[in-house]
């Protein structure tokens, strides 16, 4: 075994990890030792192919499918130096006041999450697309939420020179895309900050941890030869997300009992949503999410957002198979695409474990309101596609695989609950959330406000497994800011914890 020794570690690099890296990085100066530990690789700029399943195998954990216990829900979240920001869209917006008084947090206020996110906001270029760059497939969303009067905005990206080549969930191949792996980390790295990548942490220990570091067939070398290492450290930062955290401490017995951990995991649970309209339309090129609709979040509980996936993922979300399937298929070109995520309650029941092996396990039931919110996004969404001209439309809980326009007006007989089933229906997420939640003591939280482990002063949380509840937005921009404050507090700690 070979040993290492730091004064502070972080593991992982993704939203939260890349955050904390990059606001510790200055302490290197004052000889302060910090390493990153990431599990996934650090692709060469040439690798970045936008070939679907080459991709998805290099940048996500199970090609972006982890299923849950049941096998009702997949689950995308990336493995990469950068983690899942290498694969995220980029969509940048502020959490709401509304939802961080209900998370109730003591401690947490939202002026200081505002000020920590409009840092992020600027340090990842964030703005408006120009309205010439919207290819037709967001421009539908929009004109429709128009004509029914729904309320419809524009989405704020991260990019810089974005090419429009629509592949940001395969990783961008233009660099376009600022994530932790374009901004952070490197501005970490040349600071002092050691990214090891290819490196598996196995398990905590008192201020240690055990870890493998295993070369894949791709990627640049690990700063590290393979092998296994035990590495010492005054301060452990855990930002593996919201499955990999929970599961991380689960496996790794803390001193300290904490039965909220791995508990409470909220998912924005989302459908892919597909209308055929009777001519092609640019969908595949352009950025693919320009708009987003709120109208529904409070009276339904659910969010729409433009989005155009790939051919195997859209192949597989469609419900049935045979002729119509293969027609849909067909006409790649002509389909107009969107998103639904529902608002999910947090519940304990819904959690991480691990197996017998340590590997995580996912439980997650959709409960009642959630498959109202479902089955009501549906209904709104075929109106909305009807709306913008769509021929037809592919509902997972509609009563035949195509909705043809003159069906509008009976939607909801044409759409019904008796169609929705948990397994039939092809449910994703790639908002993952909780688990290692803030709060204000051990029996209902795992950390502090803070993102300090409860009674274990040397071991923080920084990443999306402190949400207490769902976000309600998409959540990268909220994970930075709240790494941004874990990064403060270990800076605080720091002499303390270096003199024990
Ligand atoms: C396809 C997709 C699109 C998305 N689009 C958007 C969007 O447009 N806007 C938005 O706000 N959010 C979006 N998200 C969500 C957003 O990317 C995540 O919420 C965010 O990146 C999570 O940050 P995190 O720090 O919790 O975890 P991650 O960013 O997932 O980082 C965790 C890292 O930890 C590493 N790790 C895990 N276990 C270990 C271990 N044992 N040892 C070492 N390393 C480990 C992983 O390899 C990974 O690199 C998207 C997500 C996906 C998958
Ligand atoms: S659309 Fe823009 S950000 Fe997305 S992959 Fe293409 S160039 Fe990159």
């Amino acid at each position: 075994m070979f040993e290492r020794s730091y004064d502070i570690v972080i593991i992982g690099s993704g939203a939260g990890g890349g955050a904390v890296a990059k606001e510790l990085a200055p302490l290197c100066r004052d000889g302060v030792k910090i390493a990153v530990l990431e599990w996934g690789a650090k692709l060469r700029e040439d690798e970045y192919t936008g070939r679907e399943v080459e991709m998805a195998e290099k940048l996500y954990f199970d090609m972006g499918g982890v299923l849950t216990r049941d096998r009702t829900m997949t689950l995308a979240f990336g493995r990469a130096y950068g983690g899942s920001t290498v694969v995220y869209t980029g969509t940048s917006l502020m959490i709401p006041e509304s939802v961080i008084r209900k998370w109730a947090v003591p401690g947490l206020d939202w002026t200081d999450v505002r000020v920590r996110s409009e840092k992020y906001l600027r340090e990842n270029n964030v703005h408006l697309l120009e309205r010439d760059k919207l290819n037709d497939n967001n421009r539908l969303l929009y004109e429709g939420c128009k004509k029914l009067g729904y309320r419809v905005e524009q989405f704020p990206v991260n990019l810089k020179g974005c090419q429009g080549s629509g592949l940001c969930n395969l990783g961008c191949p233009n660099a376009a895309k600022q994530g932790t792996h374009r901004v952070q980390l490197p501005l970490a790295e040349e600071l002092g900050v050691e990214v090891i990548t290819n490196c598996r942490v196995e398990t905590i220990g008192d201020r240690e941890c055990i870890a493998t570091v295993t070369t894949p067939p791709y990627g640049e070398a690990s700063r590290w030869p393979d092998g296994r290492y035990r590495i010492s450290a005054k301060a452990v930062v855990v930002s593996c997300g919201a499955v990999n955290s929970p599961a991380l401490l689960l496996r790794s017995r803390l001193p300290q009992s904490l039965p909220a951990l791995g508990r409470y995991l909220t998912t924005h649970p989302a459908l892919i949503l597909v209308a055929e309209h009777d001519h092609a339309i640019t969908n595949y090129y352009g950025h693919p999410k320009s708009f987003y609709c709120d109208q529904f979040a409070e009276s339904h509980g659910f969010l729409l957002e433009t989005c155009m996936y790939f051919p195997f993922t859209t192949a597989k979300n469609l419900i049935g198979f045979g002729r119509e399937h293969s027609e849909l298929m067909q006409h790649m070109d002509r389909l107009q695409m969107i998103l639904v995520l529902a608002l999910d309650p947090a519940v304990p029941e819904n959690r991480v474990t691990v197996d017998a092996s340590g590997d995580p396990v996912v439980d997650y039931t959709l409960t009642p309101p959630v498959l109202s919110s479902l089955l009501a996004s549906m209904r709104y969404t075929a109106r909305i596609f009807f709306a913008g001209g769509a021929r037809r439309v592919h509902a997972p809980a509609g009563r035949k695989f195509f909705i043809t326009a003159d069906e509008v007006e009976r939607i909801d007989d044409v759409i019904t609950m008796d169609q929705l089933k948990p397994g039939k229906v092809s449910v994703t997420s790639a908002h993952l959330m909780g688990g290692c939640r803030m709060g204000l003591n051990r029996s209902s939280s795992v950390t502090d406000a803070w993102g300090r482990v409860h009674g274990v002063p040397w071991l923080y949380v920084a990443d999306g497994s402190l949400f207490p509840a769902c976000s309600e937005i998409n959540p990268y921009i909220t994970i930075m800011a709240l790494a941004d404050r874990v990064a403060e507090r270990v800076k605080t700690d720091l002499p303390a914890l270096r003199s024990t």
